[in-house]
């Protein structure tokens, strides 16, 4: 079963009384058949609707903007890449690592740095002008003192979220924190409805033998991912991303575009370009990338581990 939350956007019918209502749905057996995997996040067409009972029959899935493997959700438009202060501290090529992973997703990033609370202000300053120097725009919280919890909560703001970092970061606890704030599904509970067929915001995955009561999420012995409702719109996963970046994803030719850095010098310098088209920008004759900044090193780390694993593949 698959809960599915209605939302009320279909101007055919002009009803929005059905807005937030769950149905506890099946998929369809033909999308099974033709191995359309249904995702967490996914906004799919509901059908067969029994509004008394709360059920339905997912009949299909739109086209996702984005689909993220570990854990599966589709639909992120967020990432929110989280490292701590200290407990663990921050490793530079750790934290590039995590970057690339995240840039190269296409998915619109946020960086935020965990028990501050933990260091003095000086070593957060510090480390806001370094990473400005990398091209991002730090947020600060703890949820220990729950300091910058706020300023978190505007970037999750109207969003389908994903947290990722390495573990021990407080990845869970922030999870558990916007948990605890989040709406009580209770309150999506109305009487009349009568209208088949919505577009509807896939948004909680469980396998069958798991239905959960309406409010509850009880106990779930399988892996599942839910996506909590925030109380100023937008989702979050409870289940944190990876934490360990593959870079399967990265190429040769695509690394570059992951360094804020490089884009900045390629971006001005325009319209003047690299001599070669396929520029690595590692010192090649007429290539407008210089070495003089903090990550370069790490770019080159990255571009021959990267080119090992394809001379593998
Ligand atoms: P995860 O592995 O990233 O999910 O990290 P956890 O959420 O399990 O947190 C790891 C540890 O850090 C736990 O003992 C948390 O209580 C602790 N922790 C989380 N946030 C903070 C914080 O802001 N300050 C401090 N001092 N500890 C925190
Ligand atoms: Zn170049």
């Amino acid at each position: 079963f698959m809960r599915v939350i209605v939302q009320g956007e279909q101007e055919e019918h002009g009803d929005s009384s059905k807005t937030g209502v769950e149905l506890l749905c099946v998929v369809k057996a033909v999308l099974k058949k033709i191995k359309r995997r249904v995702l967490v996040g996914d906004k799919v067409v509901v059908g067969s609707i029994d509004w008394v009972d709360g059920r339905g029959v997912i009949e299909n899935v739109f086209q996702r903007s984005s689909e993220i493997l570990d854990p599966p959700v589709a639909n992120v438009d967020h990432l929110l890449v989280l490292f701590s202060m200290e407990q663990p501290t921050i490793e530079p090529f750790m934290l590039t690592r995590f970057l690339v992973e995240a840039e190269s997703s296409g998915i619109p990033l946020t960086l935020a740095l965990n028990k501050t609370e933990l260091v003095d202000e000086e070593t957060l300053i510090s480390w806001k002008s370094r990473l400005r120097s990398w091209g991002y725009e730090p947020v600060f919280c703890s949820v220990e003192t729950k300091n910058g919890l706020d300023s978190l909560a505007f970037y999750l703001r109207d969003q389908t979220t994903v947290i990722v970092g390495p573990s021990g970061v407080g990845k869970s606890s922030l999870i558990n924190v916007l948990r605890s704030n989040h709406r009580s599904s209770d309150s999506f509970e109305g009487d009349n409805l009568f209208d088949p067929v919505l577009g509807s915001k896939w948004f909680e995955d469980q396998r069958v033998g798991e239905v959960s009561t309406r409010s509850g999420r009880g106990k779930h012995t399988t892996r599942h991912v839910s996506l909590l409702p925030l109380s100023a719109g937008g989702y979050v996963a409870d289940t944190p991303g990876f934490n360990q970046p593959s870079l399967m994803k990265v190429t040769k030719q695509s690394l570059a575009q992951a360094f804020p850095e490089i884009r900045k010098m390629l971006k001005d310098s325009e319209p003047a370009k690299c001599s070669f088209n396929d520029c690595l920008h590692l010192g090649e004759p007429g290539c407008i990338v210089k070495g003089d900044w903090e990550r370069y090193s790490y770019y080159f780390q990255l571009l021959d581990e990267i080119r090992i694993r394809e001379e593998f593949q």
